[in-house]
């Protein structure tokens, strides 16, 4: 069990209270304090407290730090007492038995029992030596066995609220992570807030939420939020490399509360951060591990049956999110591009090259578009057919999509026209790009079978024109470059056309 920091803080009031009404039940043998013993074995509890707290994790108090301050304050503050008023005292009373409730609820019923034990055996050796009357004694007794009976029961509701609190907060991340889901922002801003919401819920160091790019064989972390450092989100591992690509072959969860007792998974981590606990869940698409989700902690950590569930809920949507986001994906790039060529089709190069005009004329720099026709390409189906015909095309785009940058864009604008927009480039640029298609289209012969051994030329005619050189808007532009086109084919085709600076 570990106690977060505003308990830790309730519990220094809590102590201080406690210290002074513990002085104040005394202030009618005040005439009688011995300060020398006194002072020093106050000072003494101090340090001893401020020492705990320092060795102490900042954040989070744990139960071995709990347990040394309960057995040192029980021993010192005894003595104290004693000196304070001696064993006749109602403060030990009051004392004895806030130290066993409270060690049943934080700590376990086992450890309260032994303190009022030792305290009962203290208590009772000095009823045998008749120092203490027999009601005073049985009324102490009666105290202690009340405290541990007031201890359990105030345990089983101290950790039925805490289970509650528990499944109200795991509740809540849930419903969090479903609202930020159907708000519908991209996926890289979905699994950062999940991220968060884990490490949260679970108040754990770090949560890393690591996808798997199968091109490239790397998985890595997509999002990340902890305290352990950035460069855990940096880190990434090749399939079945380390526990997280274990993980991503397996399809099984790695979780461990306690990694020094687990040494066979921590021998299997690949960097070494500290951890001493862990939970990896995989992330599982049509049976292939595509991901996983890893949180770590620096201290052992004991994850319920409940925290695994979560996780596990949490996996699920996270696969849904990146269905959903590769279905979105898949439609989108399906309504902007010809289905033969792979190419942009002709809706999207108008939105494009409006878009780009724009920007052109804001950061005034030249545009250039190109308009290309392939040359007597009707005649060239009568005779092939369409299906050599498409195979053409299909060449011509895979020439034009290799000899343009990757900021260009390429469109198949008609049936064997095509288009492309050179966003901020020049005149011997454009023109130079023009050049190398044209040329190039003549080797797309030797590429078809079908065309082997024909006597076949297969040319191109390319018209050239520049915004806002050539002309002030999207339709004389494009007529700019469409009328040069045709002049190349009334030269005879094979031929770029351009007017320099026009
Ligand atoms: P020009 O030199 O003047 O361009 O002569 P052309 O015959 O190429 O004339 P035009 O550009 O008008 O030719 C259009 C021809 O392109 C008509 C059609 O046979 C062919 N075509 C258009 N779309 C497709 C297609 O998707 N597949 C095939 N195989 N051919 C197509
Ligand atoms: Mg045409
Ligand atoms: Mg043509």
């Amino acid at each position: 069990m570990y106690l977060k920091a505003n308990h830790k803080r309730n519990f220094i009031v809590f102590k201080i209270l406690t210290f002074v009404l513990l002085v104040l039940f005394n202030l009618s043998n005040a005439s009688r304090w011995d300060y020398m013993k006194l002072l020093p074995l106050i000072l003494l509890t101090i340090l001893y407290n401020l020492f705990i707290m320092k060795r102490d994790d900042k954040k989070i108090l744990n139960i071995e730090s709990i347990k040394l301050k309960f057995w040192g304050n029980f021993i010192l503050i005894s003595v104290i007492l004693w000196f304070l008023g001696g064993m006749k005292n109602l403060s030990f009373h009051i004392y004895f038995s806030f130290i066993v409730i409270t060690s049943i609820i934080f700590i376990n019923r086992l450890q309260g029992i032994i303190f009022a034990i030792i305290s009962s055996i203290f208590f009772s050796i000095l009823f045998f030596r008749e120092t203490v009357e027999f009601t005073y004694y049985t009324t102490f007794l009666y105290i202690i066995i009340s405290s541990v009976f007031f201890g359990n029961f105030a345990r089983f509701y101290y950790k039925k609220s805490h289970v509650l609190d528990r499944k109200v907060k795991e509740f809540e991340a849930l419903y969090k992570i479903s609202k930020i889901i159907d708000a519908f922002p991209s996926t890289e801003i979905i699994l950062d807030n999940i991220a968060e919401i884990i490490a949260k819920t679970l108040d754990i160091d770090e949560c890393l939420i690591m996808l798997y790019d199968g091109e490239k064989d790397i998985l890595s972390a997509r999002a990340r939020y902890g305290k352990i450092g950035s460069k855990m989100g940096k880190i990434t591992f090749r399939r079945g490399e380390g526990v997280s690509g274990k993980v991503l072959v397996t399809k099984e969860r790695v979780i461990s509360s306690d990694l020094l007792k687990d040494r066979h998974i921590l021998n299997a981590f690949k960097y070494d951060f500290g951890i001493k606990s862990c939970a990896i869940i995989p992330l599982i698409y049509e049976n292939e591990g595509i991901g996983v989700i890893a949180v770590y902690s620096k201290e052992k950590y004991e994850f319920t049956d409940d925290n695994i569930n979560l996780l596990d809920i949490i996996a699920s949507r996270i696969v849904k999110v990146l269905e959903n986001n590769k279905l979105y994906k898949e439609v989108k790039i399906r309504s902007i591009t010809d289905g033969l060529t792979k190419l942009y089709n002709h809706r999207y190069f108008y939105d494009v090259l409006k878009i780009e005009m724009d920007r052109a004329a804001m950061y005034d720099k030249k545009l250039f578009l190109l308009m290309i026709d392939i040359d007597k390409f009707k005649s060239f189906n009568d005779t092939y057919g369409h299906i050599v015909g498409d195979k053409v095309l299909k060449e011509i785009s895979k020439i034009i999509k290799d000899n343009i940058r990757s900021n260009d864009i390429a469109a198949r604008y008609g049936g064997e026209e095509f288009a492309i927009i050179l966003p901020n480039s020049d005149w011997e640029i454009a023109h130079k790009v023009a050049q190398r298609i044209k040329d190039k289209v003549k080797d797309v012969k030797d590429k078809i079978s079908e065309l082997a051994n024909k006597d076949i030329k297969i040319t191109i005619s390319i018209g050239m024109a520049c915004y806002p050189n050539c002309a002030k808007n999207i339709r004389s532009l494009i007529e700019k470059a469409d009328l040069r086109m045709y002049h190349g084919k009334e030269k005879g085709g094979d031929n770029v056309v351009f007017e320099n600076k026009v």
